[in-house]
């Protein structure tokens, strides 16, 4: 069997496969990798999901993709490594559920496909050989999360860099704590100064040597592991195989396009909620055709999700038919008619999310955080345009809520539990550097060596 071929969204560069695609991050053209074509599971095999663990699904699923590429005896290897923690469906209404995607070890959604990542990042190296550097500029999530997944993989070295003060004190410590192949460097400036350091790096030229890489979602082996919980999903909730509405919170749409592969694949799916904080570029371009980012991006409650210019939005538009380049120019309308069929999107203010954070505890005894709480409201923006009727619908809730202790404490009065995957982590002496945000000290830095010494 020939491998499938990922193609990229501008389209000036050859068709690769998976390992390429996902060494190589972003494609040489600029573009996004996607795949030529989407490798399809059929009612039967998705109806089995309902009976199967979470690590099984993710290899019936991911299988398609790796075909050619990574043998199934090792395949379902990476899958129990890399999900050993629980993905609960809660119960709202009727009907009405939420999927909890923040069990992982830094009690984000990102655990999903960053823990998946590492796994293939380690086997594609040896295969081809040498050493990768990732660099990572966060606002919290991000960083943590593939500073765990990364950590101890061989060949691989991680530089996380964070605005010293943008980062909750949890945040940072479950960045600052692991050490061995995982450096953090603290910016005194804030994130947008992180990511022009590490987006200048990348483009470098007396930086080759380094091999820089990547884990951030415009790699496509973000994206294919974000599509393995909408089937698991949908498997265990929809009856005869209903349609599913899905209501994601979103930023860089990395997750929500998740569930986009998913229905390309097969998944039975009704409609796609895109639920945005004030970076409502895209809710404003579904609308009216036009696509105007924001920049800069505005600050919101819901932090991990103040996105401006969402970078799978390329991906997204040329699902439809379309093409949009890197830098949000959109050259070739997609079919919007099908989008708006497809697709909602809502954008949610911080006063909105505040107060539905304190209702929703009060009306059904679930606590959720600033970013699953925007879901929840979109999907209550969606059902005032439409009924419900007979399909399941699923919230996506994608950071524990003991992430935001600030913001929940303020609304329902008691500080959340922090998960004990979390208090280990916290308790371990921290270590980091910390530098301004210049980058002649950033380019000595890492050809200095770090961390390796
Ligand atoms: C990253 C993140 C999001 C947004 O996900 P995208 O894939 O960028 O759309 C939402 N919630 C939390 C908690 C996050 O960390």
């Amino acid at each position: 069997m020939s491998p499938l071929l990922f193609r990229s969204t501008n389209g000036q560069t050859p068709a690769v496969n998976l390992r390429e695609a996902f060494l190589a991050g972003q494609a040489p053209d600029r573009g996004l990798y996607l795949p030529e074509q989407y490798p399809r599971l059929t009612p039967a095999e998705i109806a089995q999901f309902a009976e199967l663990p979470y690590r099984e699904v993710a290899f019936r699923v991911l299988r398609k993709f790796t075909e050619g590429v990574i043998p199934d005896d090792a395949l379902a290897t990476m899958c129990n490594t890399a999900y050993d923690f629980g993905v609960p469906l809660e119960v709202i209404q009727r009907g009405v559920y939420l999927m909890r995607l923040d069990q992982g070890p830094t009690a984000s959604f990102k655990d999903f496909a960053s823990q998946m990542m590492a796994q293939m990042f380690g086997r594609f190296l040896q295969e081809v050989g040498g050493q990768v550097t990732i660099l990572t500029a966060t606002s919290g999530d991000t960083g943590a999360a593939v500073a765990h997944a990364f950590h101890e993989v061989p060949g691989v070295r991680v530089i996380v860099l964070f605005p010293i003060a943008e980062v909750s004190e949890s945040q940072r410590k479950l960045m600052t704590t692991l050490q061995q192949n995982v450096r953090t460097v603290a910016i005194d400036g804030k994130f947008d100064d992180c990511q022009a350091m590490v987006k200048r790096a990348f483009t470098d030229p007396t930086l080759t040597h380094i091999h820089l890489s990547s884990a951030n979602s415009i790699n496509i082996g973000r994206l294919l592991p974000q599509s393995v919980y909408y089937f698991y999903a949908a498997s265990r909730l929809a009856q005869s195989g209903e349609p599913v509405v899905f209501s994601i919170p979103s930023g860089n749409f990395g997750d929500m396009m998740g569930a986009v592969v998913a229905r390309e694949m097969g998944l039975p799916v009704r409609k796609i909620i895109a639920s945005v904080n004030d970076n409502d570029s895209f809710p404003r371009y579904l609308a009216s055709g036009v696509y105007e980012k924001i920049s800069p991006s505005r600050n919101s409650v819901s932090n991990a999700m103040n996105v401006g210019h969402p970078s799978n939005l390329a991906r997204l538009v040329a699902v439809y038919g379309g093409q949009m380049d890197e830098t949000g120019k959109i050259h070739q309308q997609p079919d919007l008619a099908a989008m708006r069929r497809d697709l909602f999107s809502s954008s949610i203010t911080d006063a909105r999310t505040r107060a539905s954070l304190k209702e929703f505890w009060h009306k059904y005894q679930i606590l959720l955080e600033p970013h699953g709480v925007v879901a929840w409201q979109g999907f209550l923006d969606w059902t005032a345009t439409e009924p419900l009727g007979n399909s399941p619908a699923v919230i996506i809730e994608t950071a524990n809520p003991a992430k935001f202790p600030e913001e929940v404490e303020k609304v329902v009065g008691w500080a959340p539990d922090v998960p004990a995957a979390m208090t280990a982590a916290i308790a371990l002496p921290e270590d980091y550097d910390r530098m301004g945000a210049d980058y002649e000290q950033f380019r000595a830095y890492l050809l200095a060596g770090h961390p390796s010494s």
